[in-house]
């Protein structure tokens, strides 16, 4: 088994009870890939580079795992399959999307894997959730603080704290 690392992602639904779906998918996490150390609140956010669509609800998770990188990808996709994700098309709606923001202080490029995730300092909707639970930690490709790449994001899309349907 390998040592633990703290891997954080994120977790987006604009489908369904997008709520309910944020929290199996938290429920599975704990017990397919670790301890949820820490969670962010959960955002609205209307959809990134379609608004046609539902907005989605976003949440960040701090993870205490022994998995692999691709173990934890794997746990992921999973989750979104549980989830019922059907629709895989770029942008599309979906049921749940986890993604890997970050893992440790690993920089991964593999075929199915980028880590830290490429678009997160892009991203209000990452960002927020992030500085929430991770402000002062360091990119480790940028080295800037997450709190710091929020300040700094151009992001025009507002993301709210979610108050319940
Ligand atoms: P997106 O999240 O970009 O909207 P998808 O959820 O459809 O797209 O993911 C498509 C693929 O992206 C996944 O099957 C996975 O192999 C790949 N991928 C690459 N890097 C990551 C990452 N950091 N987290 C999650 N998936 C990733
Ligand atoms: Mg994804």
């Amino acid at each position: 088994m390998s040592e633990a690392v703290t891997a954080y992602v994120l977790l987006g639904s604009n489908l369904g009870n997008r709520a309910a779906l944020l929290h199996e998918a938290r429920s599975y996490l704990a017990a397919a890939a670790g301890d949820i150390v820490a969670e962010s609140g959960i955002y609205e956010t209307a959809a990134w580079g379609r608004e046609d669509q539902p907005a989605f609800l976003n949440q960040a998770l701090a993870l205490r795992t022994t998995l692999a990188p691709a173990e934890l990808l794997a746990a992921c996709l999973a989750a979104e399959q549980r989830a019922g994700r059907l629709r895989r098309e770029r942008w599309g709606s979906r049921t749940l999307d986890v993604d890997i923001l970050l893992f440790g202080e690993e920089i991964i490029a593999l075929p199915d894997l980028t880590v830290p995730h490429p678009r997160l300092a892009e991203r209000r909707f990452v960002l927020v959730p992030l500085a929430e639970i991770a402000g002062t930690l360091r990119h480790p490709q940028l080295g800037d603080t997450m709190e710091a790449l929020l300040a700094r994001c151009s992001d025009p899309l507002p993301v709210r704290p979610w108050a319940g349907e």
